[in-house]
């Protein structure tokens, strides 16, 4: 029987904790109990450098129950490494694995389907709202156009999908040759190919605790996403350049023809605003030749994408686990 992972990256989630791991728990054990999923199938909590008690928390629940395992990075990284940390250390020891987030907004009812799609053969199954009716307009505004802007710029991204998704075994394994950097899961993810299915889910409102993606921060995402994903803006600025050059001669040949007609104007308001433009324009296109650049420069440093420094679970698993820098003090 196959044994399934589920990796929940956290970060400041004290608040949802306690109720999160209960309803994973009782999901958990249902799956095993029908026989979908082995009995040694376990969930996996990430914590992503919180500066509160999550960490303390996640401790607890492993002493508590072997069902929860968990993984201490060393500092916060953010949410798309935290979950690679957690599904590049599952990648050896489990048959699937399942990543959703702490504040159980995607439906774990969700689950069964996943397992039944992925028993049938399917390698990843991607966890797609039905609607967002519980996102403020706001939220729903931004996320659909993103997913519109970033499909239209040649990435392949599932829309209203996520990081709510189960892989198999080998998607995982073949998801570690991807050595980026700069990650993107939901644009990589489709990359490695297989057997794919989807499951339709609705999406519930944060029960505790703040959201921790600022606008700030969608934003630096989104930007991250398309950047990472497609080099389609480089190309548009090329156009927006040939366009501004095929503007000029014609500005070229209206001033020859008026300075023949004798109508000869002082012509400062023109060149003051196309100075400003035409600055303007030289500026944003070298903003985004240096997103581009900035990226070259983090790839060829290739750092980790992630360092653990700790990893509660069993003996079994974590003699398998590699590259946990643990000490005891
Ligand atoms: N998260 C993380 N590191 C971060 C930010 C967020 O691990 O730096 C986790 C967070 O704990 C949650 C998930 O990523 O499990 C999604 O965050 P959140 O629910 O705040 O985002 P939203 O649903 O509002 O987009
Ligand atoms: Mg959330």
């Amino acid at each position: 029987m196959n044994r399934l992972f589920c990796v929940v990256p956290c970060y400041n989630e004290q608040e949802v904790l306690p109720e999160t791991s209960k309803r994973l728990e009782a999901k958990v054990k249902e799956l095993i109990a029908s026989g979908k999923i082995s009995s040694d199938s376990r969930v996996l909590f990430v914590n992503d450098g919180s500066k509160d008690e999550t960490w303390n928390i996640i401790k607890k629940l492993h002493e508590e129950n072997e069902i929860f395992q968990g993984i201490n990075l060393s500092k916060n990284m953010g949410h798309q490494n935290a979950l690679l940390a957690g599904l590049m250390t599952v990648k050896d020891i489990c048959d699937a694995a399942i990543s959703l987030d702490a504040d159980l907004q995607d439906d774990i009812n969700a689950i069964d389907e996943m397992v039944d799609k992925f028993n049938e053969g399917a390698d990843i199954v991607y966890g797609v709202r039905s609607k967002r009716a519980t996102d403020t307009f706001f939220k729903r505004f931004t996320a659909e156009s993103f997913y519109k802007l970033i499909n239209s710029m040649g990435g392949k991204t599932v829309y209203n999908h996520a990081d709510y998704r189960l892989m198999s075994r080998r998607a995982l394994l073949a998801l570690s040759d991807f050595g980026e950097v700069n990650l993107f899961l939901r644009g990589i993810v489709p990359m490695v190919g297989f057997n794919t299915d989807v499951v339709y889910y609705e999406r519930a409102e944060r029960f505790a605790g703040e959201s921790k993606y600022p606008l700030k921060k969608m934003l630096s995402f989104a930007i991250e996403g398309i950047t990472s994903l497609s080099t389609k803006p480089i190309k548009l600025i090329t156009s927006l350049g040939f366009f501004i050059f095929f503007i000029s001669i014609i500005a070229l040949i209206y001033s020859i023809a008026v300075h023949f007609y004798g109508h000869t104007e002082p012509g400062w308001t023109s060149t003051l605003v196309s100075v400003w433009a035409i600055g303007g324009l030289i500026m944003i296109s070298l903003g985004v030749i240096g997103e581009y650049i900035g990226k070259i420069y983090l790839e060829v440093k290739s750092r980790p994408r992630f360092i653990i420094q700790d990893y509660v679970a069993d003996d079994k698993d974590r003699a398998k686990a590699e590259n946990i820098y643990t000490r005891d003090i």
